[in-house]
């Protein structure tokens, strides 16, 4: 259902469709009732799973408002909406808009503001080969597994030095200062914890303190973000959501 009708009118910036204001608006609302089948016609048909995943909403929405809409500037219009769950708690979602021949139609969708996800799977390995790093992502850390006798950088973990066979393997922390070697965005939901983060982008950073190994991780501010090969990122430890969860290294462009 509508919110009452004293709200303001949606902030519109730049050269926003005349009848998108009114497409938009009905979408929300089709959301907040949960008229899936409406929801669906909305979408771009191609692409109906992916959106299906992408955001996040809770159970019960009472309300939908159309915050804004913005022109931007590969053709598409993001449609900001506010909707308010029985709860009384507030989510926004932005959803981009493109016009096909049948008509305005939701092209992407996630959960603002843009947050990174958290991969389920973050922690040690099963053979705990690289639970120093783990750990020392705890400490504030960022620490790369080294051969003692011959300086050996070594990624990913391995039991003993591929050079020198040593098992003298060494964990010492390095100034997470790299570039990027290689970067890629995600669109889909793989996982259920990705919903309400995509896009999302992972890079490959090469670590000159740590003889060029690369090590993987999301980017925080890769939402909209003109990456490319070569950049210089910056490691942050993002804390862990739960005592018995570990944090995780994430990547910004410095
Ligand atoms: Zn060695």
């Amino acid at each position: 259902m509508p919110e009452p009708l004293t709200t303001e009118p949606p902030a519109l910036d730049g050269p926003v469709p005349a009848e998108l204001v009114a497409i938009a608006e009905r979408h929300g609302q089709v959301v907040a009732a949960g008229d899936h089948a409406a929801t669906l016609a909305d979408f771009r048909p191609d692409r109906t799973g992916q959106l299906l995943g992408s955001a996040r909403l809770p159970g019960r929405l009472v309300s939908s408002r159309l915050l804004r809409l913005r022109a931007e500037p590969d053709g598409l219009v993001a449609a900001f909406i506010r909707y308010t769950a029985a709860d009384g708690s507030q989510t926004v979602l932005r959803s981009r808009w493109i016009k096909l021949d049948q008509g305005w139609r939701v092209t992407q969708v996630r959960n603002v503001p843009d947050t990174p996800p958290v991969i389920a799977a973050a922690g040690p390995r099963d053979d705990g080969l690289d639970r120093p790093h783990w750990e020392g992502l705890r400490a504030g850390e960022v620490r790369v597994q080294r051969c003692a006798p011959c300086g050996h950088w070594i990624w990913a973990p391995q039991p003993l030095c591929p050079r020198c066979h040593s098992f003298d393997l060494t964990w010492p922390a390095v100034d997470p200062a790299g570039t990027i070697y290689s970067w890629t965005r995600t669109w889909q939901p793989f996982s259920p914890e990705l919903s309400g983060h995509l896009p999302f982008v992972v890079v490959l950073a090469e670590l000159p303190a740590a003889g060029g190994r690369r090590l993987l991780g999301v980017l925080r501010d890769g939402d909209g973000a003109d990456v490319r090969v070569g950049q210089a990122v910056r490691g942050f430890i993002d804390l862990a959501p739960s005592p018995d969860a570990w944090p995780v290294l994430r990547w910004s462009l410095s």
